[in-house]
């Protein structure tokens, strides 16, 4: 007789109409996948048990991928056809991952220069898409294999600092892996969220990951249901490698260990990390390296990173700042990545924000469970209730104006998704075509930011400059991804354009982008003041010449002389004078071309009136 099957009490039960989707960290270094399994989520595991995959792909000539450890241990002997750290690589230009640390162990596809900057690995070409979109499908098979069915959908978390055309990649790489993005999520937002803390009625979090190689701080609001990034900063390239590297220098120098072979200090600098890991859980640690021995305890430790901590403190200071609010304010502080794990980095932000960190769940896992959740959410098995997630822009976005200054239109920190308008005019009379320059970043001058895209609207009837109207709208959706559309508001002629992965970009640090933008905010204001003045200078004298053409005849003996002067005084001006010197010549301009302008307008008015002006004269006389 067949046996009845009785499922498990609990969440079994409800399996049938529960829908499979799963929360995915892509990491630089490892990936992790996490879904909800009855009331809690949690990280699935391969078949080994294992929870973290390498982020590590290795291609073989049969054309077979393999994907996580195995690929990791096929590295040394088989480098060319093993590539790690490939989220490095996302949205960068050929020319940009070349000069990456790890590039030269590659053969680049010289065809796909262009387009998209493949290497060439034994199973042929495959490009940074690809190469995630591999870890993504093989992250796919083992949560299916885990939850025994198809997966619905997935949440795939992005550093914050990551720019639009690194999140359409992201993208990309999850469709071609046959992954439904239910949405991308920002890494620090996860964390929060794996901590619950988008329940609580109300409160300020920050979340402070420090990684192998990346720093990053989220400033999160909760407020009447919904939780909201305020502010993000951090940096690119300060990680947990750079405690090793402190650890390998002092390893080096004081120490004398003197590794010169680079097999050596490969494995010198994996000793330093070693070492800096137990002293997360020991007071000291001995130092044993060829015939030398010794020690390195916390206090000396502390002084070697000194420079590295006030460094992560610095950051979330300048965090705070963006969003008005100081350390007090915090109601919450969320430990994330493994460097995390040091107690010299967890006093310091005691310290500086007066209370504990959170520190309950591994730091390792908190980004996957915080996906997981919301993967949940928005597959529809969990209400949304309060769970409203909400991001920000990281870096300012706006288009280029005339003088090469940038009219930021969606300025950084703005909570998204969000959609903002401005009007712009022509500049030149007669002009029917206005050329839109996206660009990305908060310094003044377009030179100084980031080129989005570029894009033209055509068919704007002929009129005098400044009378044409044209909308430029900007809208960033939930993903971050932008689409910009100008209007030229009489005809409603428009033209717009997605902003997709593009290629040779400068794809700078946004903590680079923002500290040249403190350091420059001064000069900056002056260089705008001076190009501002200067744009106006030439349109006046544009407007004074076409008047000169129009009506010469209303000009007086001499008058056309002296405001020749005037200009040439002011052109000289234009050619490197302070703002202040323009303002003072244009202004001379204008007092001499006054009379003449009066002039004209009397005899335009006449002429438009006509016969009604003249009759209210004659009663008047
Ligand atoms: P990523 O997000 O860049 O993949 P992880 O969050 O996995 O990085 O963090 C990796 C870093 O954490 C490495 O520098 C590693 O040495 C460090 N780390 C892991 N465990 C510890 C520990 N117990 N003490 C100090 N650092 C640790
Ligand atoms: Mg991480």
């Amino acid at each position: 007789m067949a046996l009845l099957q009785i499922s498990e009490p609990g969440g079994e039960a409800a399996r049938p109409a529960h829908r499979l989707a799963v929360g995915i960290d892509l990491g630089t270094t490892n990936s992790l996948v996490a879904a909800s399994c009855g009331d809690k989520v949690e990280i699935l595991p391969d078949d080994k048990g294992r929870h973290l995959v390498p982020s590590v792909v290795h291609y073989s000539e049969d054309g077979s991928v393999q994907v996580g450890h195995e690929a990791r241990a096929r590295a040394a002997a088989d480098p060319s056809n093993t590539i790690a750290s490939v989220k490095r690589w996302l949205g960068k230009s050929q020319q940009e991952i070349r000069q990456s640390s790890q590039a030269s162990r590659y053969q680049f596809d010289e065809t796909r220069a262009d387009t998209a900057p493949a290497i060439i690995t034994a199973a042929g070409s495959r490009d940074p898409v690809q190469i995630s979109a591999d870890i993504l499908s093989a992250l796919r098979d083992q949560a299916e294999s885990c939850l025994k069915g198809k997966l619905e959908g997935a949440v795939i978390t992005v550093p914050a600092y990551f720019n639009d055309s690194q999140r359409q990649q992201t993208k990309d790489a999850a469709e071609l892996a046959g992954i439904k993005v239910l949405r991308l999520l920002n890494e620090p937002t996860a964390a929060a969220v794996a901590y619950g803390l988008d329940t609580e009625d109300q409160g300020a979090v920050v979340v402070f990951d420090l990684g192998g190689g990346t720093f990053d701080v989220s400033l999160l609001s909760m407020r009447q249901g919904v939780f909201e990034v305020l502010a993000t900063g951090g940096d690119t390239n300060l990680g947990g490698d750079d405690f090793d590297q402190a650890i390998f220098d002092w390893l080096q120098g004081g120490f004398a260990a003197k590794a010169t072979a680079i097999a050596e200090q490969v494995e010198l600098r994996t000793y330093a990390e070693k070492i800096k890991q137990q002293l997360s859980a020991d007071d000291e640690v001995a130092v044993e390296w060829s015939e030398y021995s010794g020690k390195l305890d916390r206090e000396e430790f502390r002084a070697l990173v000194k420079p590295l901590v006030d460094k992560t403190i610095l950051t979330c200071r300048r965090v705070l700042r963006d969003a008005g609010m100081e350390p007090g304010q915090i109601d919450n502080i969320v430990m994330v990545g493994g460097a995390t794990r040091m107690p010299v980095i967890r006093e310091a932000v005691a310290e500086f924000f007066g209370k504990q960190p959170l520190v309950s769940i591994d730091p390792d896992k908190a980004v996957a469970i915080g996906a997981g959740l919301q993967a949940d959410v928005l597959i529809g098995n969990k209400s949304a209730g309060k769970f409203l997630l909400l991001d920000v822009n990281p870096l300012s976005l706006g288009i280029e104006t005339m003088g090469e200054l940038v009219e930021k239109i969606i300025p950084r920190n703005t909570t998204i998704p969000v959609a903002k308008a401005q009007e712009f005019t022509t500049f030149k009379d007669g002009q029917t075509a206005m050329s839109i320059h996206v660009v990305q970043g908060e310094r003044e001058l377009v030179s100084d930011c980031r080129s989005l895209a570029r894009f033209e609207l055509r068919g704007i009837p002929p009129m005098v400059a400044g009378a044409a109207k044209i909308r430029v709208t900007f809208q960033v959706d939930a993903d971050g991804l932008l689409s910009v559309v100008a209007e030229e508001l009489s005809t409603g002629k428009k033209s717009e354009i997605q902003i997709k992965p593009s290629y040779g970009l400068n794809a700078d640090t946004i903590e680079t982008m923002l500290q040249s933008s403190h350091e420059h905010a001064k000069q900056d204001m002056e260089i705008r003041a001076q190009r501002e003045a200067q744009v106006e200078a030439q349109q006046i004298i544009d407007a004074i010449n076409a008047a000169r053409e129009s009506d010469g005849h209303l000009l007086q003996p001499g008058e056309s002389e002296r405001i020749d002067a005037a200009i040439e005084r002011l052109k000289q001006a234009i050619q490197g004078a302070s703002s202040i010197e323009i303002h003072e010549q244009t202004e001379k301009l204008n007092r001499l071309s006054a009379d003449f302008a009066a002039r004209r307008m009397d005899l335009h008015i006449k002429s438009l009136q006509g016969e009604s002006i003249n009759a209210i004269e004659s009663a008047e006389e």
